[in-house]
């Protein structure tokens, strides 16, 4: 495996850091992996202290949209070990983004070693409190000084972190939209690219300004089948039954949906992947068998939805217990916080490396 040059920072920047007050997406680490695809491979890989990079006017991603990333936590267990949960997922699903935007793979065992290396290295960090966590942004983008439409020689791949403090999410209030669509089958929907984020933009301002907090996507051919909502997936309870629409390549394969689904047939709670239609949910909603809708991604675990407009109907779960939705966080935390049996090799204890090797 190829070895990582290691510069450590001499100007740590985490004395300064509150931990009780760490504004979102806003706090970096001291260090970042960097590596460079050129002539075919990847080269150049290195850990050094977090800070800027320059790049040509006629960088190809930035005019052409080459650009895909992933998000992921490290946390601390109750007695102090930082760790991962699922860590492989994420380098398996960066790579099946790279090949759907015909960029180059990386390593899957380097990726990991990387986030080893730098978990290890920033374990300082990994914030205290219960539910808070460093999270960990891998990107790769096209790096080339060219302009014209054909896919990059040159890339950039790089991993930074930062602290977020538990990410306590209010209940959301959806809108299933009508005219904007995230995204088609055949399309880019199941790769984490920056575009899919960027064409989004627009139609979430105008809800907001409807009064919702996000749109619960339908599909692109009839506005009928429920595909996801920002970065979340979505789950329904219908007659205790937990229903969330099937991958189709334009849903997101969210690892903390995927460790769901496990979960629930673990414990003997019925699940199905399968098509869910709006009509579905409203018939539901009218009988009084729509007991709880929730979201499911890596930065919040669950948030719990509190209503959701179809047209004129607003369908209201505020009062829901969200019994399936808490019953799912409670056994994510309890994993990451090892109060909860790992059985099913989840928890990936971060590695001590960097002083062994100087
Ligand atoms: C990242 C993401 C998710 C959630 O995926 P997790 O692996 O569970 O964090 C869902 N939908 C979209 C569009 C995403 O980008």
């Amino acid at each position: 495996m190829k070895r990582i040059k290691i510069t450590k920072t001499t100007e740590s920047r985490l004395s300064e850091i509150d931990f009780d007050n760490i504004p979102f997406g806003r706090t970096f680490s001291d260090h970042m992996f960097m590596a460079d695809y050129i002539n075919g491979e990847w080269t150049n890989l290195e850990i050094k202290p977090f800070g800027y990079f320059t790049q040509h006017p006629a960088n190809l991603a930035l005019h052409y949209g080459q650009s895909i990333f992933e998000g992921m936590k490290a946390s601390k267990d109750i007695n102090g070990q930082p760790l991962l949960l699922r860590p492989e997922m994420h380098a398996r699903r960066m790579n099946a983004s790279a090949e759907r935007m015909c960029m180059p793979t990386f390593d899957e065992e380097i990726f990991l070693d990387a986030i080893h290396k730098l978990v290890e290295l920033d374990a300082g960090w990994i914030p205290p409190k219960a539910g808070s966590a460093l999270y960990i942004r891998p990107f790769m983008f096209a790096a080339d000084e060219f302009i014209g439409v054909r896919p990059g020689d040159v890339y950039k791949y790089i991993i930074f972190t930062g602290p977020v403090g538990n990410y306590y999410s209010t209940p959301v209030k959806l809108w299933a939209e009508e005219k904007y669509v995230r995204a088609a089958v055949g399309g880019v929907g199941e790769a984490k690219t920056a575009g899919n984020y960027a064409a989004s933009l627009l139609p979430a301002k105008l809800a907001k300004e409807k009064g919702y907090d996000q749109i619960m996507w339908l599909d692109s051919k009839e506005f009928k089948y429920i595909q996801e909502v920002g970065t979340m997936n979505l789950f329904f309870v219908i007659d205790g039954v937990v229903i969330t629409p099937e991958t189709d390549g334009a849903i997101l394969k969210g690892i903390t949906r995927d460790g769901f689904i496990t979960i629930l047939k673990d414990k003997g709670i019925k699940v199905e992947e399968r098509k869910i239609s709006i009509d579905e949910v409203v018939e539901a909603y009218k009988a009084g068998k729509l007991t709880e809708a929730f979201g499911s991604g890596t930065a919040a675990v669950v948030a719990k939805i509190a209503d959701i407009t179809y047209r004129d109907l607003l369908m209201d779960l505020s009062n829901s217990e969200n019994k399936i939705g808490t019953l799912l966080k409670s056994e994510i935390d309890g994993l990451r916080a090892g109060t909860i049996k790992d059985t099913r090799g989840w928890i990936v204890p971060v590695k001590q490396s960097v002083e062994a090797e100087g």
